[in-house]
């Protein structure tokens, strides 16, 4: 027995046409050095080149946003078509573009922005000229994020920002970020915040790149000293921050599917174990559990996103984070277990640390479930 499963694709909604339709593009599309882009991938990211590469493609296609809608020159995907997609793109290890623009601050556009914002915005997260960022986090605000305290303070037409974030990650490359910053100086917690679109190139912003464990530097401090930028470049009225940051995260989280990428993972697993050397048996038991695990998981993301769990949405995103982000851990400690020499499975070990702790750590989506249930 090798450990290995036909993959379940429980995706009924996406009907038969339009998903051999996704198959014979991606089977062209794909070619062997995007492919090899893909699998080369330890981060959340694949290189570059990769990302621009397969950016156009899609692009050209008309699927660079599976989620918009056609008026905003998205897809216009439903939900199951959407994961379809990211499944069948994750089965042939299609490079990883993971555009924040794309999945996170371009829908919140679309639902929350003005027209003027939409006509500036979408077109250019659509064409790859805007990369953005996300800043939220501060040194003194994480999980308790609404103790942040990013100064904005309003002068004639503009805001003038100043303060810090921290850990924001691919900030070195972005050309724009969304920020939380407090307009109320006397205000606390979620109140007297606005949600900002500001560029990266004003004066006084200065980005300062953190080097991880792994050599790689994902994640930045980024410094406002004074810089000015145009209040009515908000999400949202002053004030209001909060409801449009609380919006986001939770668009964020369900415009994500992570089925494909635990898939990934087993498969560079079950890869690097095979070029070290022989998998013994009781290494194929645990890699078969594991895959029995992604199975699970598949099916929960499935009844998650067709809202067919018994909780509320944000806590249903809670559960999807918490468990694929652990789920992660485990197949790559499995990785590195195959083949403890491998450059590959370390770099992999080493980049999904931090999963548990992004976008939320486990212990504070372990808060939230346990309201969701009842629990004091
Ligand atoms: C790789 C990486 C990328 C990131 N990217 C971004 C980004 O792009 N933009 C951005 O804004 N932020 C980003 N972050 C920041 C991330 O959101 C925060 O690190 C996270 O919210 C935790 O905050 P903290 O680091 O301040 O830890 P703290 O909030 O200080 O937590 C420290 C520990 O205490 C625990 N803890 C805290 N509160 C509770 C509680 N109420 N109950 C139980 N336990 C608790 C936490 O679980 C954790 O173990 C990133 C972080 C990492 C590591």
């Amino acid at each position: 027995m090798d450990g290995s499963f036909e993959p379940v694709r429980p995706y009924a909604g996406a009907d038969p046409a339009f998903c051999r339709h996704v198959d014979t593009f991606l089977d062209s599309a794909l070619t062997e050095p995007l492919r090899a882009a893909g699998r080369a991938t330890t981060g959340l990211k694949s290189s570059p080149k990769a990302c621009a590469a397969w950016s156009a493609i899609l692009r050209e296609q008309g699927w660079a946003a599976p989620s918009w809608p056609v008026e905003h020159g998205g897809a216009g995907w439903t939900t199951a078509q959407r994961l379809y997609f990211e499944n069948a793109c994750a089965e042939r290890d299609a490079p990883l573009i993971q555009s924040s623009g794309v999945r996170t601050i371009g829908p919140l556009i679309i639902a929350e922005g003005s027209a003027a914002q939409k006509a500036r915005y979408l077109p250019a997260i659509l064409d790859g000229r805007h990369e953005w960022c996300q800043g939220f986090s501060e040194p003194q605000a994480g999980s308790d994020l609404s103790a942040l305290n990013l100064r904005a303070e309003r002068d004639g037409d503009d805001f003038v920002l100043t303060g810090s974030k921290l850990w924001t990650s691919f900030a070195q490359y972005a050309t724009h970020m969304f920020l939380l910053a407090r307009c109320d100086p006397s205000s606390h917690g979620g109140d007297g915040l606005v949600f900002l679109l500001v560029e990266m190139n004003r004066p006084g912003i200065h980005v300062r790149p953190i080097r991880f464990i792994d050599g790689e530097c994902e994640t930045n401090e980024v410094f406002f000293d004074g810089v000015r930028t145009p209040a009515a470049d908000r999400i949202g009225d002053i004030g209001q921050g909060w409801k449009m940051a609380k919006r986001l995260m939770a668009i964020a989280r369900s415009n994500n599917t992570t089925t494909g990428m635990l898939r990934r993972a087993l498969r560079a697993a079950r890869r690097e174990g095979a070029l070290a050397g022989e998998i013994d048996p009781e290494m194929h038991r645990k890699l078969a559990g594991l895959s029995l695990r992604i199975d699970a998981y598949e099916a929960l993301e499935h009844h998650a996103v067709s809202e067919q769990i018994n909780i509320d949405a944000a806590s249903a995103t809670s559960l999807l984070k918490l468990m694929a982000t652990e789920l992660h851990q485990s197949i790559t400690e499995a990785g590195l277990e195959c083949a403890p020499a491998s450059a590959f499975a370390q770099a992999k070990y080493l980049a999904t640390r931090a999963a548990t702790i992004y976008s939320g750590t486990s212990e504070v989506h372990r808060n939230i479930l346990a309201r969701a249930i009842g629990c004091p």
